[in-house]
Order: C-alpha cells, then structure tokens, then sequence
C-alpha cells in the first residue's frame, strides 16, 4: 500500500456527487499532482484526507493506517501538513512569528526538546524568506505569503504535504522558484501532493499526475502520459460537456489547456 492511499473514497453534498470512488495515491520523495478543471472535487478530497470532511464512503489511509475517522489535529501529528486555496495566514503577525508560533505548538504536542529560533531559523531559510522576517505577514506580495504559509506547514514537520493551488499569484519567477523548492522537499523524503491549475508548474514539479473530473479519476500516469491522454483533453477542452470554469473563466490562465 502507498504512503497516503485513499480508498474508494466518496463524497455526497445534497444531490452532488463531489467525488465518486476515488483511489489515489501519493509516496515519500515524489511531488504527486492532482489535476482537473473547476469543481473536479481537488479541495473536498483534501479535506477528506486532512480529516476536515469525513467522506459519505471510503477510507483513507497514512503509511498503512486508517486514519479515516482520526480527528484533524490527530492527523496533523501523524504527520499531515497542508496549505490552503485561499491563504491563510496570521496577517498581523511577522513573517517569523507566524513560523514560531507552528513550531512552538509541535514542541508542546510532539513533548520533545526542540530548539525553537533554530528550529524557525531553518524554516526561514528553507523557503527563503529570511530577509522578510520581522516584516508583517499581510505586507508580502502573495508569492512571498504563499512562501510563509507553506514554512508554516513545514513547521509541523508534516511526512505528507497537501498544496491547494500554492503557484496561484506568482509570477513567472516565484513559480519557477516554487517548482525547484518543491522538488528539494521530494528529496527530503517528504510526499508531496500538488493541486494546481498552472500546468507549467504542474508538469514540470510533478514525476506523476492523477486526474480528477466531475469527482472521478479519470486518468493516472506520468506527465507525458497524461498530456497525451484524450479523455483528459476532453475533460480540460470540454469536447463533450464543458466542465465549469474550464477555458473561459477568467483568471484561470492555463487551466485550460495542456502544454
Ligand atoms: P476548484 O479547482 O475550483 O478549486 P475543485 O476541484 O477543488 O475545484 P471542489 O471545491 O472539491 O472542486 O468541489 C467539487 C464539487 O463539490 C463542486 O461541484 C462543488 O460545488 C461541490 N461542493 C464542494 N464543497 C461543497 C459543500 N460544502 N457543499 C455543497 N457542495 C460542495
């Protein structure tokens, strides 16, 4: 069994079908994308793994656990960290306060001996704002408060690492720079499981791409598998159904197309 695998995983919202059987998988030392056009049922299966949405069918299960019924912040020791679509930050606070504040609750969870400006010092560096830490959170262009909330994530020494659209407000650059952070995370031995629209970052970061629409798996492969793939042509391209928001929505330059 996978590292993080989901099982036949279901969700119902009134008559919705948001994700129908849905088995995916994500290991140590690889970025795992998880694609699919506007309302394809990406955020709802992150919140069903990170336990903030039970599902109506179906497990999930971490490093050979069910942890399907285990509570959100059980989940976060166990080793669960996650960023968020839209951000979430502690605007107030410094960019170097709203890292230690993570680091400090882990050392009172995890009751080990944790140096915290070391600890905080390290997760500056490793997403590179250490030139921005006394600056105020909200202050940050978005690329720089996307930087912050994945330090925050990383500050809870996460084995499994969900990303909802982290390249959504960088520019060319801070995307570029994102895919290579990405991929130093993988080689930490991290999973990382990648939602994104932007498919240049999507397949450039990624060694392996699952494919959701309208709450089913539609494909699964390399990126190379995948861009050559018709249904998923179909499903982005809307040849048969145009799935909401897929090529004519504004600001959602790329979803609509596989480079
Ligand atoms: P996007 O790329 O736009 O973020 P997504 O792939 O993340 O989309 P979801 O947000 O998971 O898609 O939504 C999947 C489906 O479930 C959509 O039809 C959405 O309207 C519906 N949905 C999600 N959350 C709820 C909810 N709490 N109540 C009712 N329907 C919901």
């Amino acid at each position: 069994m996978a590292f993080l695998q989901t099982h036949e995983v279901s969700m119902r919202f009134g008559g919705i079908d948001a994700l129908n059987g849905v088995s995916i998988s994500a290991e140590p030392g690889l970025v795992t994308g998880l694609i699919g056009p506007n309302g394809a049922g990406k955020t709802t299966l992150f919140n069903i793994i990170t336990g903030l949405q039970p599902p109506t069918s179906g497990q999930v299960f971490l490093d050979g656990r069910d942890v399907t019924s285990v509570s959100v912040y059980r989940r976060a020791r166990l080793g669960i960290g996650r960023t968020f679509q839209r951000l979430e930050i502690f605007g107030s606070l410094s960019v170097r306060d709203n890292i230690r504040v993570t680091v400090e609750v882990r050392r009172r969870w995890s009751r080990q001996r944790i140096d915290i400006k070391h600890e905080t010092d390290a997760i500056l560096a490793r997403v590179g704002l250490e030139e921005f830490a006394k600056v105020p959170a909200d202050t940050l262009p978005t690329g720089s408060a996307r930087l912050v909330e994945l330090g925050r994530a990383l500050a809870t020494r996460p084995r499994l690492l969900l990303l909802d659209e982290p390249g959504s407000g960088l520019d060319a650059a801070e995307t570029e720079a994102f895919g290579l952070l990405l991929a130093d995370l993988a080689q930490d031995g991290l999973a990382v499981l990648l939602v994104e629209h932007d498919m240049d970052l999507v397949m450039k970061a990624c060694s392996h791409l699952m494919v959701l629409d309208f709450g089913e798996l539609i494909a699964s492969g390399t990126p190379e598998e995948i861009r050559a793939n018709q249904q998923v042509q179909d499903a982005y391209l809307g040849a048969e159904e145009p799935p909401v928001g897929s090529i004519t929505e504004p600001g959602l330059a790329g979803a609509g197309t596989l480079p």
